[in-house]
């Protein structure tokens, strides 16, 4: 009973080692989920790119990398609190990221040897010292012994004056300290111009592109666990709803213990397509939902909301589905969890 990662390992390989190879400084991000893929794996590639420094979310997955065995410098993305206690700077190979003037007094004053990254505010405006304080956190760290690592600046996935935004935070970070800067989410093409223009070492962080480019690569599909043959006005399911329509429910591996349930886009949208679609007794007219499994071709619908680990979905015809046949499934793998990954 399961949802299943299909991964032409090989292929999937070879693009890893392409950005990697035309990334001079790139950071492999592991976080979350894994992208899908898990952490453990993710650090095992992290491990075979030979990188010398990965990136976490979260000061909890530094262990998680470091179980799954990766030996080099961890940077924490989100930036260090108080609250996420001290426990994870004894590790002399985790670089921390600090966002705020009072967080770094706090590690200057108790844990001073603790390496950090010094995170610019940009017009993502979530973390990051506006550039009115840099100054002020220059002269923390100075005065200090903490080792600073960069500038951290995260830019956001709109392209429209990011690279000058880039270029202009930049420029204010390295007036107050020379140090290397870390980047988030600038392209290819824009990383290696503002490379050419800074007189510091560059690094970007890198997940999705990294780990779900070449998406040629893999395929999700689900199992058929059952198939029964229903007929219209019969109710079915935990919440025996009645079908509009004769047809075959079928079983399918998957639910929202795998964050199935999240992939269902809404039913149909406008009025005027709610009406045709009552017109034509139409599954929309009941308010279900697309479901992301194909079958001969075609997204079904959500007999009702997945479970924890399957789904019920509607097939009007014979399509000639059967127990144990491997559907495909269309879904983010930043939000799924697969039960297996078959390559
Ligand atoms: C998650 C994260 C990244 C990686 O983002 P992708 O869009 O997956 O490449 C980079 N930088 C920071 C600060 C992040 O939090």
């Amino acid at each position: 009973m399961t949802l299943t990662l299909h991964l032409d390992t090989g292929a999937w390989r070879e693009h890893l080692r392409h950005v990697a190879d035309t990334t001079p400084g790139l950071v492999p991000v592991a976080k979350g989920n894994g992208y899908g893929f898990g952490l453990g794996r993710l650090t095992a590639e992290v491990v075979a790119l030979g990188a010398d420094t990965v990136a976490v979310g979260i000061v909890q997955e530094v262990a998680v990398v470091r179980r799954a065995g990766f030996a080099g410098d961890v940077v924490v993305l989100t930036p260090w609190t108080p609250a996420d206690g001290t426990e994870v700077l004894a590790d002399p190979r985790v670089i921390v990221t600090v966002s705020r003037l009072a967080d770094l007094r706090t590690l200057a004053a108790g844990h001073p040897d603790t390496r950090v990254l010094l995170e610019v505010l940009t017009s993502m405006r979530r973390h990051g010292l506006p550039t009115s304080e840099l100054a002020q956190a220059v002269a923390i760290v100075t005065g200090s012994r903490l080792r600073v690592e960069g500038w951290t600046i995260h830019l956001p996935m709109v392209v429209s004056g990011r690279l000058a935004e880039a270029r202009a935070l930049a420029s204010a970070a390295l007036q107050q300290l020379q140090v290397p800067l870390w980047m988030s989410h600038l392209s290819a093409d824009e990383y290696a111009t503002l490379a050419g223009e800074v007189p510091v070492p560059l690094r970007l962080r890198v997940g999705t592109a990294l780990w779900l480019g070449a998406p040629q690569t893999r395929r999700v599909t689900a199992r058929v666990l059952d198939v029964h043959r229903v007929e219209r006005g019969e109710r079915v399911g935990y919440w025996q709803r009645r079908l509009p329509r004769s047809g075959y429910l079928v079983v399918v591996s998957g639910g929202t213990a795998n964050g199935v349930a999240m992939e269902a886009p809404t039913a149909a949208v406008t009025p005027r397509q709610r009406m045709l679609a009552a017109a034509s007794g139409s599954m929309e007219a009941l308010g279900l939902a697309l479901s992301p499994y194909r079958i001969d071709g075609k997204k079904r619908f959500f007999v009702e909301p997945p479970h924890m680990q399957s789904s019920l979905v509607f097939l009007p015809e014979d399509a000639g589905v059967a127990i144990g046949d491997e559907i495909p499934v269309e879904v983010r793998l930043t939000t799924v969890t697969v039960d297996r990954i078959d390559g």
